[in-house]
């Protein structure tokens, strides 16, 4: 079966059985019932058709007067863009609804804590070349656009995103590949920005083209939210060029299980139809997913879309996004909560992105309970305690 044989929802029948495919529920188009489909799924015309203002957004849902207040103060420091597919799952009057809260404004977003930080990454530290951090010995991060469909209000990188002053440039491109170029001890590229995917295919293919052609490059990844928040982009035309250039690692950003519709059920099916490895980072966020319920049935829906759940972040210590913080106990219940309980491939590594450019750090509850000459005492999922020799 190919990526091009899978064109509509209907098509996923030939895919998977109906048990799997009832539990990815039709968006359909909503309070855009009117448009025509050919519109609808363009992602040029989800693109152009954002809602990136209150009266936009009061034609989709209904919202409270915190809400429309929050929207005006917010939107003045972080741009509101929300495409009508993405808009179209949020419940029309729950303001704790996963999808609003991510979308919309929140009063927290103006609240600014002593130990946030501007760059809290410290990514604009370690950039040899503008957009491009160069942390780790063999591998690199590489912004290719400050845009992106939807405009997350958890954004780590808010302070860039949804910029247009601070987009990148041709020239930025091809300085960030020259780099690439020039250091062969560089073996995997994280292409990211803002989202790569809102690059035209064309420009998209001009990355992956020269990254594809130096000897030294072995891994080449896209981070990318469209599956989520625009599933329309992934076209034949894009996925063509994936084909062309594997092997293609794709990490996306599911966050909850509302965000898993057969629409996205439908453009995860035809990237891994075409040759893309696809992985998932989530970040857990207070009163979205911050829970082992929610975070143990996104992850079996991961796997059943065929995405491999990857990596859970800690929310950073970025401007305007302290409402969204959790504990990092919360991080580690949830971890204690799948391991043993559930499917080893179910369960992604926990890691805080150490403030000041540390880097990832994986977070895991100590199984561990005491080591003693060579006797090491551990406990499993059950809290039962085993002893384990070593050799001396
Ligand atoms: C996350 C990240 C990477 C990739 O890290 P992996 O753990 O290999 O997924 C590379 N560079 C930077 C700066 C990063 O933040």
């Amino acid at each position: 079966m190919q990526f091009s044989d899978i064109n509509t929802l209907d098509d996923l029948n030939k895919v998977y059985p109906k048990h799997i495919l009832d539990k990815f529920p039709i968006a359909g188009q909503g309070v855009y019932v009117n448009e025509t489909n050919e519109n609808w799924n363009s992602w040029i015309w989800q693109q152009k058709k954002r809602i990136n203002s209150l009266e936009g957004l009061e034609k989709v849902i209904n919202l409270s007067e915190a809400e429309k207040n929050n929207f005006v103060e917010c939107d003045k420091l972080f741009h509101t863009g929300i495409t009508p597919y993405y808009a179209n799952l949020m419940d029309k009057n729950d303001t704790h609804c996963p999808i609003r809260m991510q979308a919309i404004p929140q009063k927290g977003e103006l609240i600014v804590m002593k130990e946030d930080l501007e760059d809290p990454l410290g990514e604009e530290a370690d950039m040899p070349v503008p957009g491009l951090t160069h942390r780790y010995p063999d591998r690199v991060l590489f912004y290719t656009s400050h845009n992106c469909p939807v405009y997350c209000r958890h954004c780590t990188r808010k302070r860039k995103v949804a910029d247009p002053s601070t987009s990148s440039a041709q020239d930025q491109l091809d300085a960030g590949i020259e780099y690439i170029r020039a250091h062969k001890e560089v073996r995997d590229v994280v292409v990211s920005g803002g989202d790569p995917l809102s690059l035209s295919n064309k420009k998209l293919e001009y990355i992956i083209k020269n990254l594809r052609g130096m000897e030294h490059i072995e891994l080449i990844r896209l981070g990318t939210r469209n599956p989520v928040t625009l599933p329309q982009r992934i076209d034949n035309e894009l996925l063509e060029i994936l084909q062309r250039y594997q092997p293609i690692y794709l990490n996306t950003h599911f966050n909850h299980p509302r965000e898993m519709t057969r629409e996205s059920l439908l453009a995860c099916t035809r990237l891994s139809l075409s040759g893309v490895v696809l992985g998932n980072q989530s970040v857990l966020l207070k009163g979205v997913n911050d829970n082992p319920k929610t975070m143990l049935e996104l992850s079996h829906k991961l796997l059943l879309m065929r995405i491999r759940p990857y990596y859970i972040y800690q929310c950073d210590l970025s401007q305007g996004i302290s409402h969204f913080r959790t504990s990092v106990e919360t991080g580690i219940e949830i971890i204690e909560n799948m391991r043993g309980w559930t499917s080893g491939l179910a369960i992604p590594q926990f890691v805080i992105d150490a403030p000041g450019g540390g880097g990832k750090i994986p977070i895991n509850p100590n199984y561990v309970v005491k080591k003693d000459g060579n006797k090491i005492t551990l406990r499993n999922y059950k809290k039962q305690q085993y002893d384990y020799f070593e050799p001396v």
